[in-house]
């Protein structure tokens, strides 16, 4: 497909995170010759960057993400599987959730688990190798400026000029100071006060578990923790708290933080890892939506995506598989002759709507989140619950339909299926799932480890 439709114009894309990287895709293929521009120097390997401070913590792309990148940039897949990045069905991964474990023998989605340096890097060397485009590194945008002839970034290597331009650099955009004129975008924001805080593990003694795991806590809690495969034989242990339960920096305190979730499955598994790095830790985390789409006067050739747009809560792990949506709706619309105007920056917000109303909807409830669910989030919430327990309870059905909503694969419309509805008009099954057996395997390694003798000093030579 690339350069299929032949040179039709050219734009400028400010970031080259993977909203930037996506959007550069699609435009490209779309006939436009696309120059990129970004503020950091871009490693050559795998390496995190300032640009992207939330580049050390877990990552996970969800199966729609994985999906859509890769028909976006072919080869993705198969670029981060051949770089040691971990495939598995999220299905299998041992999932303690609000109502208890999940079924580790109902197949889900496919996850292919990477450093978020890595899903960025082999993402830059698919995008490099479309012939119509090209990445500035090192080059900050200060300005823009639109006139009759198109568009101009300023950046202190002098203006580039395109026929349009996509502000995709992140959360903390200067859209509305380098184009006053737009007026304000109104700003929607749910915080509910999530802290992060993520440390990189190497495998000592290999470990029973292939597929991660995931500790929930209720909200009433407001702590959780992720373990997840990544490439190289490291794992990224993620712990997640909210408002005063926000993880520390410290090292045995992080620790001393996983230890107290509700299953110790994640301190097992620390139990057989050696720590690769410092524990780091990250707060902005708010929910924010800035509403360009209710902004008079939008200009042509001008569009606003991934986190600059629209950031989640990253705990439900939605961002790049958004933002990878937002560059193939770019796609289709520019491959039937639309314009990039108002109607697809609309487009733009629109698909973030569901995630938008499925993170915010989960925040606020919350206690450390400011606001209230509103009569629509309390029936929704009402409802995910009860599947929710059925699926505690074993119900295969609910449990495929929740993952699917979970992996944006389906509108959580799909959660109102006649069949499902039927469920849960039924009373709740007693019947709890048992902690998965590769948990318990976890425990026996830990416990063997714990009794093999330490490995001998070494004797000087
Ligand atoms: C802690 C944390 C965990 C997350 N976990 C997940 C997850 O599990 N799954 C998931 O899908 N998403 C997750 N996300 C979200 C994900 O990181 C983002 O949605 C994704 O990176 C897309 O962001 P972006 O490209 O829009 O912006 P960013 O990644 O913020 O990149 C913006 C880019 O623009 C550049 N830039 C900024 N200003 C300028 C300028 N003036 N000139 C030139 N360049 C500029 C920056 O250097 C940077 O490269 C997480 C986020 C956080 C904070």
């Amino acid at each position: 497909m690339a350069g299929a439709a032949g040179r039709v114009g050219s734009a400028v894309v400010v970031g080259a995170s993977m909203a930037g990287i996506f959007a550069a895709a699609a435009l490209a293929q779309s006939g436009y010759q696309v120059t990129v521009l970004e503020r950091d120097r871009l490693p050559s390997t795998a390496r995190s960057r300032r640009g992207v401070p939330q580049g050390e913590q877990a990552h996970v792309l969800l199966h729609r993400g994985l999906v859509t990148i890769d028909e976006l940039l072919p080869g993705f897949r198969a670029g981060l599987l051949s770089r040691g990045a971990m495939p598995f069905d999220t299905g299998q991964m041992p999932w303690l959730g609000e109502f208890g474990w999940l079924d580790t023998s109902v197949p889900a989605f496919e996850v292919v688990s990477a450093t978020r340096p890595l899903m960025e890097a082999v993402a830059r060397e698919r995008l490099l190798e479309l012939p119509m485009v090209s990445v500035r590194d090192d080059v900050t945008v200060s300005g823009l400026v639109a006139d009759r002839r198109g568009w101009r970034a300023r950046t202190a290597a002098g203006e580039f000029t395109s026929d349009i331009v996509v502000d995709a650099s992140g959360r903390s955009s200067r859209l509305e100071h380098w184009l006053p004129g737009l007026g304000r975008p109104r700003v929607e924001q749910v915080d509910a006060q999530m802290g992060y805080a993520c440390r990189l593990y190497a495998e000592r003694v290999p470990t029973p578990l292939r597929a991660g795991v995931m500790i929930l806590n209720s909200p009433m809690v407001g702590t959780a923790g992720l373990a997840l495969p990544v490439e190289g034989d490291r794992w990224l242990v993620a712990a997640a708290g909210f408002g005063d339960k926000r993880p520390p920096r410290d090292e045995i305190a992080f620790e001393r933080f996983l230890a107290d979730l509700p299953d110790p499955g994640i301190t097992d598994l620390v139990s057989l890892l050696d720590p690769a790095g410092p524990v780091r830790i990250y707060r902005q985390t708010a929910n924010q939506r800035r509403r360009w789409d209710r902004c008079d006067g939008w200009p042509r050739g001008l569009l606003v995506v991934g986190d600059a747009l629209c950031a989640f809560n990253p705990v439900y792990g939605q961002g790049i598989t958004v933002a990878a949506q937002q560059a193939s709706a770019i796609r289709a619309a520019l491959g039937v002759g639309k314009p990039i105007d108002r109607l697809l920056q609309r487009q733009m917000i629109r698909i973030t709507d569901t995630p938008w109303s499925m993170a915010t909807t989960a925040d606020l409830r919350h206690p450390s989140c400011p606001g209230h669910l509103n009569a629509g989030q309390r029936l929704s919430f009402a409802w995910a619950s009860r599947l929710g327990r059925l699926a505690a309870a074993g119900d295969v059905r609910c449990t495929r339909s929740l993952a699917a909503v979970n992996h944006l694969m389906v509108s959580p419309v799909a959660l109102f299926h006649p069949a499902l509805v039927g469920r849960v008009a039924r009373p709740i099954p007693r019947r709890r799932i048992s902690r998965p057996r590769v948990l318990e395997d976890l425990s026996q390694a830990r416990s063997s480890a714990s009794r093999r003798p330490p490995p001998a000093a070494p004797t000087d030579a």
